[in-house]
């Protein structure tokens, strides 16, 4: 196929030297030499069969497509070198018309007429051909001719692409709707990837792939003709989707590639230009689904040449970004390469004659899938680069905030942390507060020296031990919180203060008196704002301090509850 492509390429390269160098040659008419396929152009009353018997009317050179708005195209085909094998129709390029019939002629000048209905035309499930039936000559001899009038064709190749076939072998058009169907069903995962991508990074281009992979799905199953195996569309239905799938590939594709590149790789004007294609190519789309009259001879020519500003302008965009250094777009160019070569090649074919051979479309298909592959490649790379920036982000984020909300010194919870998640507690069933705070904490830094008080406030916070029943916060110089929940959490609590001394004398050694802490805990507390529950606690340490430190001074709210006579009254309890 890629062999056939280039070939193809050479020979429309070729045709155009040789129709520069070879002055135009004066016209002759063979008279319609077996074989030959000789076109007219006349008024659409015209009859078929009279027109043929006319051959300086015809032109044989296999150049000439004549269409004109409201005139008959009629296309000459000769069959006394090959008489028509039996089931034989008409193949032709899918293509819009207004009217359309077929001529047989007989040998001794007897034809038979068979207008085309919608009815009649057949749509093929693995090609962009429809096929017509052949009228019967009356005697039943084979015919020496088709004559093909089609008035307001609107693509040259219903012309062009005109011949008598029989059906296509039934297995080969499975084998090729296999293919077929196997390259769309690669497009749905990068289609329901794009979506995946766009709920984890929110970015836009995730969503234009998906409209591009979506069109490129369209294109291919409208394209293929495979759509028409699943239902039943007309031929102004089916020529429309395609021109739309091809507006909307192009508008996926230009938003796509200006939102994945990285920033600063487009400038303002590539980027406009960009947003520009959008009308552009939905103009033209437009232009050739609906121009007449005398817009009508030159339609498909406008619409396909409008494609080449956009090749050129994704050519230099792609240029650009590749001086700048962009990764990304080097997906985009291996994507779209075999593309652009199609392009290339059919927009250079309608310039000539008439659009490329139609079995080049099956290369477009392999394309199209293709271009999609690569540039979901090209958004996965992406995804992947912009992911490990946010996780890097949000790690960093998380440090900060972390670094904000916890004590440096001894790691726990700060105020501001714990404030910030205490309604939470609350709500999680922490019910019991203990505030502690060191007994003659001063006198250590004072005889031992700063760095001793701060091994000993590390020491306090590893006998405080936080675990999931037990929050402990640093509330500020050698004041703890504790936040319980839990049964015994005042016991718990309290098994904590008196596990300091131990540990502070493991861990700083060569102090010479134990490290105690004086206690104020209010436990079961209904939910409270938490200056509220902080003055009770801090009230209790005071009393505390004030009993002779090294001892705790609670409060219980459910014992209150059952005996409202304790309200007021606090337990102390000694080491
Ligand atoms: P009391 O039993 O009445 O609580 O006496 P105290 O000496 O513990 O109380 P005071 O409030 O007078 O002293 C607290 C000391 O804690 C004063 C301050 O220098 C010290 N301090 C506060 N933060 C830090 C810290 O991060 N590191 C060290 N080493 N000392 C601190
Ligand atoms: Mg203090
Ligand atoms: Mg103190």
């Amino acid at each position: 196929m890629f062999p056939g492509a280039l070939s193809y390429l050479f020979g429309v390269w070729a045709a155009a030297l040789a129709l520069l160098a070879v002055p135009a040659a004066a016209h002759t008419h063979p008279a319609f030499a077996p074989g030959s396929v000789c076109t007219a152009l006349a008024d659409s009353g015209e009859s078929a069969a009279a027109l043929a018997r006319d051959p300086a009317r015809w032109d044989c050179s296999g150049r000439t497509w004549p269409i004109a708005g409201g005139r008959a195209s009629f296309v000459r085909i000769d069959m006394s070198a090959r008489p028509p094998v039996p089931g034989a129709a008409l193949h032709t390029r899918l293509t819009r018309f207004t009217a359309l019939s077929i001529t047989a002629l007989g040998a001794g000048g007897d034809s038979a007429e068979r207008t085309i209905t919608p009815h009649d035309l057949h749509l093929a499930s693995t090609s962009w051909t429809m096929l017509a039936p052949l009228p019967r000559l009356a005697a039943g001899e084979p015919p020496r001719a088709y004559v093909l009038k089609v008035v307001s064709p609107r693509h040259k190749g219903l012309l062009s692409d005109a011949r008598i076939a029989p059906p296509a072998d039934a297995r080969a058009v499975g084998n090729d709707a296999l293919i077929l169907a196997a390259l769309c069903g690669l497009m749905i995962m990068p289609l329901v990837l794009n979506f995946a991508i766009f709920r984890v990074l929110r970015q836009p281009f995730a969503l234009w792939h998906a409209l591009g992979v979506f069109a490129m799905l369209m294109q291919t199953a409208v394209g293929s003709g495979l759509i028409n195996r699943f239902v039943s569309l007309s031929v102004t239905q089916i020529c429309a989707l395609s021109s739309l799938s091809w507006s909307l590939i192009i508008i996926g594709a230009s938003r796509f590639f200006d939102d994945l590149l990285e920033p600063g790789m487009l400038d303002r004007r590539h980027k406009r230009l960009l947003l520009a294609a959008i009308p552009w190519v939905l103009f033209w789309a437009l232009y050739y689904n609906l121009a007449s009259g005398p817009l009508l001879a030159s339609a498909a020519t406008a619409y396909y040449a409008s494609f080449l500003p956009f090749i050129l302008l994704l050519g230099w965009t792609m240029t650009t970004a590749v001086r700048r250094g962009s990764r990304t777009v080097w997906f985009q160019i291996v994507g779209w390469a075999l593309l652009i070569v199609m392009g290339l090649i059919r927009i250079v074919s309608m310039l000539g004659a008439t659009d490329a051979p139609l079995g080049l479309m099956t290369l477009q298909h392999f394309s199209i899938a293709f271009e999609v592959l690569v540039t979901t490649l090209g958004a996965a790379d992406r995804f992947m680069a912009l992911k490990d920036q946010r996780d890097r982000a949000v790690t960093q984020a998380r440090v900060l905030e972390s670094l904000a909300e916890r004590d440096p010194l001894t790691g726990l919870y700060n105020r501001r942390g714990f404030e910030e998640r205490y309604s939470r507690l609350v709500l999680e069933g922490f019910d019991t507060m203990a505030l502690l705070d060191l007994d003659h904490f001063k006198a250590i830094n004072d005889t031992r020296g700063h760095a001793t008080g701060d091994a000993v406030l590390r020491a306090v916070a590893v006998a405080l031990m936080p675990d999931e029943d037990t929050v402990v916060v640093r509330i500020g110089g050698e004041e703890f919180l504790l936040l319980l929940r839990g049964t015994n959490a005042a016991e718990r609590a309290e098994r904590r203060r008196q596990a300091i001394p131990a540990r502070v004398a493991a861990e700083v050694p060569l102090l010479d008196r134990p490290v105690t802490a004086s206690m104020g805990l209010v436990s079961e507390a209904p939910a409270m704002r938490f200056n509220d529950l902080y003055r009770q606690c801090d009230r209790l340490l005071y009393e505390a301090k004030a009993a002779g430190r090294n001892r705790t001074v609670s409060k219980s709210f459910a014992a209150i509850a059952q005996s409202p006579s304790l309200l007021e009254q606090t337990v102390v309890s000694l080491h």
